[in-house]
């Protein structure tokens, strides 16, 4: 008997049984089913997102990122307004819909700087903007929403709360027992943000149970945007030195493409109208087929990187990044012919989550 796979209705054993789910042809009924979902759903429509990194300082000391504070083997940057505003004045000419400003989590981005850097790129493109900055106070996330971003992403990385605190440690002040992401996450909706959030496969303690309950979670917490990566490994973090055990091969969740694919089809049927990119991380683990797989198996949105080559070089979460050396042109021209390929469409407009799907 195959499993089940009817949209929005995917309990925790179901979910469960296509986790561990090993038989080839048992695993294309989970693709069919996800790749439907999505069509029905959210339509042929692929979004474009530019991705613009816009500095790699950083004051936490996640043990699996390559920008956490204290590795010294990364030279800093900040970009300047003017450098940010430029690519997403090239994210338009592009034809994107979305620029999405990410950074480590960097006091010296401040309030009223960015709150400019939103209100430029709103008057001088109109193009959506997201925000994945880090995890930062209320006041902050309340300016730049009044200064014009539309969305928020900040992954909650795994929902198991006690190796959550084990691989992010809290900042000063905070409680280890709780995910502070989870929070904000919450005060993101309150601010009217449409919200972004998602989890990394195969950290090191990662059971399957963690992420059947991982998959629950994103329902839970309607989410507009979901990102789901693999773990990969960065030589310069405690977790890439071999500093975290994994749990018996049985319980463990591999760091594999397969297992992205497994959980970017549940997360579309189990959430069907939100956005869910396929991640650079997956094409990172195949370049030749990671997003158009990725792509027929339920996801519907691309994040092409827009950071300046001279930077982007810099801003190493991991190693191997796909496209590390393309200019942004190239970037767009080598995933639009991809997506001609597999009978899909770059997305016109803002892309946002639409409730009442197409
Ligand atoms: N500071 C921000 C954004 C930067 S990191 C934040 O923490 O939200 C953006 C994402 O990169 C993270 O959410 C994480 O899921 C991913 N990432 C970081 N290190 C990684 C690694 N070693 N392997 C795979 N993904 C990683």
């Amino acid at each position: 008997m195959t499993h089940e796979t009817a949209a929005g209705k995917l309990g925790k054993a179901a979910i469960l049984e296509w986790l561990t789910e090993e038989n080839e042809g048992k695993l294309v009924g989970l693709w069919n089913a996800a790749d439907e979902v999505r069509r029905e759903n959210v339509g042929d429509e692929v979004h474009f997102r530019g991705l613009i990194e816009i500095g790699n300082y950083c004051n936490r000391k996640c043990a699996y990122c390559g920008i956490r504070f204290g590795n010294a083997n990364i030279e800093r940057y900040r970009m300047t307004k003017s450098e940010i505003v430029d690519c997403a004045k090239l994210a338009a000419e592009l034809g994107y819909g979305t620029v999405v400003l990410q950074s480590g989590e960097d006091p010296g981005i401040e309030r009223k700087w960015m709150a400019g850097v939103i209100e430029k790129i709103k008057a001088e493109t109109g193009l959506a903007v997201t925000l994945s900055l880090g995890e930062r106070e209320f006041a902050d996330l309340a300016a730049w929403k009044s200064a014009g971003a539309d969305r928020y992403l900040l992954k909650f990385e795994t929902g198991d709360s006690n190796l959550y605190s084990k691989i992010h440690p809290p900042a000063t002040g905070e409680s280890a027992e709780v995910n502070e992401r989870l929070k904000i996450l919450s005060q993101l909706k309150e601010l009217g943000y449409e919200t972004g959030s998602g989890i990394m496969l195969g950290i090191p303690g990662q059971s399957y149970e963690s992420n059947a309950d991982d998959l629950l979670l994103f329902k839970t917490l309607d989410l507009d945007m979901i990102g789901i990566g693999p773990y990969l490994p960065h030589p310069d973090t405690p977790m890439g030195a071999g500093e975290f055990k994994p749990l018996p091969p049985c319980e463990q969740v591999p760091a594999s493409e397969l297992m992205t694919y497994k959980v970017i089809a549940l997360a579309r049927l189990v959430c069907p109208h939100s956005n869910i990119p396929a991640t650079t991380a997956l094409a990172t683990l195949n370049k030749e087929r990671g997003r158009e797989l990725g792509l027929a198996r339920g996801a519907n949105v691309v994040m092409p990187n827009l950071t300046p080559p001279k930077y982007r070089i810099k801003y190493e979460v991991y190693p191997g990044k796909a496209c590390i050396a393309e200019t942004a042109q190239a970037c767009y021209a080598c995933l639009s012919a991809r997506l001609e390929v597999i009978g899909r469409t770059m997305g016109e407009g803002a892309g946002g989550r639409n409730r009442s799907g197409v």
